[in-house]
């Protein structure tokens, strides 16, 4: 039989690899509890129409990278590449558009038919958070400074920094859509064949572009901000206003434009140069327009979205597993003891195991090999005298104590290990 083999652009996360996703999930969900989140799950799958009409036909992540297929009922359906959608749809669906605003935590796989590479797979993983039914530019402002603290519990605050960019209202944008299409036309020869096609149907996506040939081009692109309107002016300025409050510090980037179609104003990405090309560690903005889309009333909206791979690179140290204290029986006897006493300690929340076979040297070599803290050791001798024998295998020194002792003695043990 052959070998069985993981999909291409998946992977298993165990041991340091899942206590570092943990960590950054764990830390979010913190995070955005402070700012009045709570955490939302929907499903993995929606109708393929949840994420056609909402992320835009022409959006790479829409044309290229969606995981769609028909279930054997002949339905479309699609694993969602990304988690905004899949929430404005619950939202309407579970008619919460009467009970604004919404903040919105989730945590979660996400599926995209992407090339894989360091930082880029096709399940992949994301915390975001998504503020529905506030207009207003402080919203954006707090939501933001929300995603600064997430990095900031995470110590990787220092490794980035914030670039933010206004995409303006409809208005605004259709005015500057005629200027790039005008500029960009010029250039057509120099674009790539992606960027050629964009130019017909979604010009302002050709800003997004990763492809080495399009960058001169973009680079001599018009800017929005000189075709801002007056109302989309006053919203950008009183954003940066918000983030100036709030003590953000960031950088405009007239070139952020985020790679989905739904966004409108605000727009923004945490970027590190720490991980080569794959550098967004966290991004989102404002899209106004996302739950109408769903069938829902006009809603104003506010998110993002970070890759906890990515993330969990950044982080200086892995989180510790807790060291286990290892009971050791010596004989038949002495299991049925050994077995109560690593009940009390479990129940006392102190991570406690048993290795079910060796002699006392070979099980003393496997607690020490899992970074085991304590040993606790019951022989014939001991039971009769009713004690155990307590090891401290970080000073390597051994004492005899009563086993109701223990949970008090053993009560400030932290320390890291694996499995005994
Ligand atoms: P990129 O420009 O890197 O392709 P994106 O604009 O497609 O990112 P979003 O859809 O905004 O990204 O997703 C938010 C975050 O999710 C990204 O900033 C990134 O950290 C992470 N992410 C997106 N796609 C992937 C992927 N294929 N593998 C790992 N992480 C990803
Ligand atoms: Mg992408």
């Amino acid at each position: 039989m052959n070998a069985v083999k993981p999909v291409r652009g998946t992977h298993d996360l165990i041991g340091e690899q899942q206590r570092r996703h943990a960590h950054v999930i764990a830390t979010a969900r913190r995070i955005t509890g402070l700012y009045g989140f709570e955490e939302w799950a929907t499903p993995v799958f929606e109708d393929t129409s949840v994420f056609a009409r909402s992320l835009g036909d022409t959006s790479d992540v829409v044309s290229k990278e969606m995981y769609t297929f028909s279930d054997r009922g002949g339905e479309s359906l699609t694993l969602r590449p990304e988690g905004t959608a899949g929430i404005c749809r619950a939202l309407v669906t579970n008619g919460l558009t009467q009970s604004l605003p919404q903040k919105a935590f989730y945590a979660g796989p996400m599926f995209r038919y992407e090339r894989p590479q360091k930082g880029r797979y096709r399940q992949f993983h994301q915390i975001g958070a998504e503020l529905i039914g506030s207009g207003e530019p402080l919203a954006d402002a707090e939501t933001i400074t929300m995603g600064r603290d997430v990095l900031e519990a995470l110590g990787i605050v220092d490794e980035v920094v914030l670039e933010l960019n206004t995409l303006g209202d409809a208005e605004s944008r259709a005015t500057w859509r005629t200027a790039l299409v005008a500029y960009f036309s010029d250039y057509r020869n120099r674009l790539s064949e992606d960027s050629q096609l964009r130019l017909e149907h979604n010009p302002l996506r050709i800003l997004d572009s990763k492809a080495a040939e399009d960058q001169p081009v973009i680079e001599g692109a018009p800017g929005l901000e000189q075709y801002l309107n007056d109302s989309s002016r006053h919203f950008w300025d009183d954003v940066r206003r918000g983030l100036d409050v709030f003590n953000v510090a960031y950088t405009v980037n007239p070139r952020i434009v985020r790679g989905l179609d739904y966004y409108s104003h605000t727009a923004f990405e945490f970027v590190t140069n720490r991980l080569g090309a794959q550098g967004t560690v966290l991004a989102g903005g404002r899209y106004d327009g996302l739950v109408e889309e769903m069938g829902g009333p006009a809603t104003p909206a506010i998110g993002w979205a970070g890759g906890i791979e990515r993330l969990a690179m950044l982080l200086d140290e892995a989180p510790d597993a807790t060291a286990p204290i290892a009971i050791i029986p010596l004989g038949a006897v002495a299991e049925t003891p050994a077995i109560r006493i690593m009940t009390e300690l479990r129940a006392a929340g102190l991570r406690s195991e048993m290795a079910y076979r060796g002699n006392l040297k070979k099980r003393m070599e496997r607690a020490n090999r899992a970074g085991a803290s304590y040993a606790i050791i019951l022989g014939e001798a001991e039971l009769a005298s009713g004690v155990v024998q307590l090891r401290d295998l970080s000073e390597g020194q051994q004492r005899e104590v009563a086993p109701d002792d223990l949970v008090k003695l053993l009560s400030h043990t932290k320390k890291t290990g694996s499995s005994v």
